[in-house]
């Protein structure tokens, strides 16, 4: 019987850097996981793809597979439904993969109580200042978006307790550094009977 894989949950508050280190993280060769690619109804950025970045889908079929079971988790966040569709999650596992997800600290604590035997990771912003420029030097949002953004964050990095593991995004090269040494780790873990 093939070895089921690991769950691998990153997330954290909006603006640390998620998607950053995840890229990165990404790229380094010989990768052996599986990212899941997330659902939601904002709207593509520019240079988004469809299924590359994200399934972009209307709020209509959003809650469509909430109603009919299909996600994993989901979370509203700043008025955009965003949620893991389950199928991939369960074949990839199934088939002896690790799967890695990114998401925000909702859906990731749907997901605890639902795979308690996942891997939960916290990234954390060196200080809430550096948070709020590196959402401004994004430019991709308005500042009431910024606003709301930041006030959600406070509460966020208070659930830090809630993972397994916290690891600062002072530098994205550590951060993945951290993350590749917390997952070679988690795979020397003797199965707990
Ligand atoms: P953005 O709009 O910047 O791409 O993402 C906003 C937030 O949604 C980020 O914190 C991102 O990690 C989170 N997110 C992305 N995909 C998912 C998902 O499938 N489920 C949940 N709960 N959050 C997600």
């Amino acid at each position: 019987m093939t070895k089921r894989g690991m769950l691998i949950v990153l997330s954290g508050p909006s603006g640390v850097g998620k998607g950053t280190v995840r890229k990165a993280l990404f790229d380094q060769p010989g990768n052996d996981f599986q990212y899941s690619i997330s659902m939601t109804t904002r709207k593509p950025r520019p240079g988004e793809k469809n299924g590359v970045d994200y399934f972009f889908v209307s709020k209509e079929e959003f809650e469509h597979n909430i109603q009919t079971g299909q996600m994993l988790e989901y979370a509203k966040y700043v008025d955009n439904y965003y949620g893991t569709p389950l199928k991939y999650i369960d074949d990839t596992l199934d088939f002896g993969k690790d799967v890695f997800l990114e998401i925000e600290v909702n859906g990731a604590m749907q997901v605890r109580s639902k795979r308690p035997d996942g891997v939960f990771i916290f990234l954390t912003p060196p200080d809430l200042m550096e948070l709020k420029h590196r959402l401004i030097h994004r430019g991709t949002d308005s500042m009431d978006v910024i606003n709301k953004r930041i006030h959600k964050a406070f509460g966020e990095i208070e659930m830090m307790q809630n993972y397994d593991y916290a690891v600062v995004n002072d530098k994205v090269d550590n951060a993945v550094e951290k993350i590749k040494g917390i997952i070679r780790t988690e795979r020397l873990r003797v199965p707990r009977v």
